[in-house]
């Protein structure tokens, strides 16, 4: 989305001084975002999966938690929805921190493939390498990754790391994962094109049914800010204090979410709010301020990519009045705000 779309043409950009402002400031803007944010009905609910298609379109909560483990929320935030691709980033992170940085590398990859995230056609221009762990071919090759001596432990490793990031325990929308389950004719062609070209390790079946659970798990607007901060904080949750990944992993993570976390419009969205986040087809986003906070959005309209638009517009305008865009600096010897 464009700066006008966002509707922060007027917001002047404070800079990242490596401080955010105190608690009362943050519930203020928190509030002014999502005001501002909430009278947008632009976009359409997803429906290729047909549960989605039931969301309520108004729905629409925002919520940030720092590092110090505070969280701030306005409207629905704890209202659940499936966590779609957004399980994405939180997965890499996972096997990122068993099997390291190289090997993800050269397995999975780390760029942006500039097409949809459900294209097949992706994967054939590039000799099946599956590319960018954000989209389905980079994320059910991540997937085929996890370590575990039968499916169940594999999915247990997803589920209680999924947990460890929210801290609390996460479980699956049965209802959303057997409706994604009779519509999964693309991502099983997807697994079977990547084993095809042996870019997959497990077989491509129990990597989509897998895949297909880690979507389907159930969260809200709060975890997503809970995991967010967990990233943006070196990899300890800062609600539980318990370590779930490494720095190295964290950094790593928001480097690929960075490139490729909003779809083929990853470069729209860095240029605008230059924050890594990560979208999700249900219409959750979460953003991270390395260092700073995680926000968790949830609002069911898209835009044409499937990046929800409330949340594009709410997280533009806290990335701005927060200060947390990373590219924004202002001069050292001079503490004004650039504007
Ligand atoms: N489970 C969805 C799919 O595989 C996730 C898509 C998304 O959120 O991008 O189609």
């Amino acid at each position: 989305m464009r700066e006008s779309e966002l509707d922060v043409e007027d917001v002047p950009q404070a800079a990242a001084t490596g401080e955010v402002p105190e608690t009362a400031r943050i519930d203020d803007l928190l509030a002014a975002a999502h005001d501002r944010a909430r009278v947008h009905t632009e976009g359409t609910v997803a429906d290729y999966i047909p549960i989605l298609a039931e969301a309520d379109p108004e729905a629409f909560g925002v919520c940030v938690a720092d590092v110090d483990g505070g969280l701030h929320e306005v409207g629905q935030t704890r209202r659940t929805f499936s966590i779609q691709s957004i399980s994405k980033a939180f997965v890499y992170a996972l096997v990122c921190g068993q099997l390291g940085h190289q090997e993800v590398f050269d397995t999975v990859g780390v760029n942006n493939t500039g097409l949809p995230f459900n294209s097949v056609i992706a994967v054939e221009l590039n000799d099946g390498h599956p590319m960018n762990p954000m989209v389905n071919a980079g994320a059910i090759a991540t997937t085929a990754l996890v370590p575990g001596a039968t499916a169940t432990e594999r999915w247990e490793f997803i589920r209680a790391g999924l947990s460890r990031f929210a801290g609390r325990d996460l479980t699956i929308d049965d209802e959303v994962y057997r409706s994604e389950m009779a519509t999964n004719g693309r991502n099983t062609a997807i697994a079977e094109l990547l084993a095809s070209y042996g870019r997959i390790r497990s077989d491509p079946d129990e990597a989509v049914d897998i895949y297909t659970r880690q979507c389907a798990v159930s969260i809200d607007a709060r975890d997503l800010a809970v995991m967010g901060a967990t990233l943006a904080d070196g990899g300890v949750n800062p609600v539980t204090g318990v370590r779930v990944v490494s720095a190295t992993v964290c950094r790593d993570t928001l480097a690929v979410l960075a490139a490729s976390g909003l779809y083929e419009r990853s470069g729209e969205w860095l240029f605008e709010i230059g924050l890594p986040g990560k979208s999700g087809v249900s219409g959750g986003l979460v953003t991270v301020a390395p260092g700073k906070v995680g926000i968790g959005a949830y609002a069911p309209r898209l835009d044409s990519a499937g990046n929800s638009v409330r949340g594009q517009i709410a997280t533009a305008y806290l990335s701005r009045a927060l200060g947390l865009n990373i590219f924004a600096s202002a001069p050292h010897t001079n503490q004004e705000n650039p504007g």
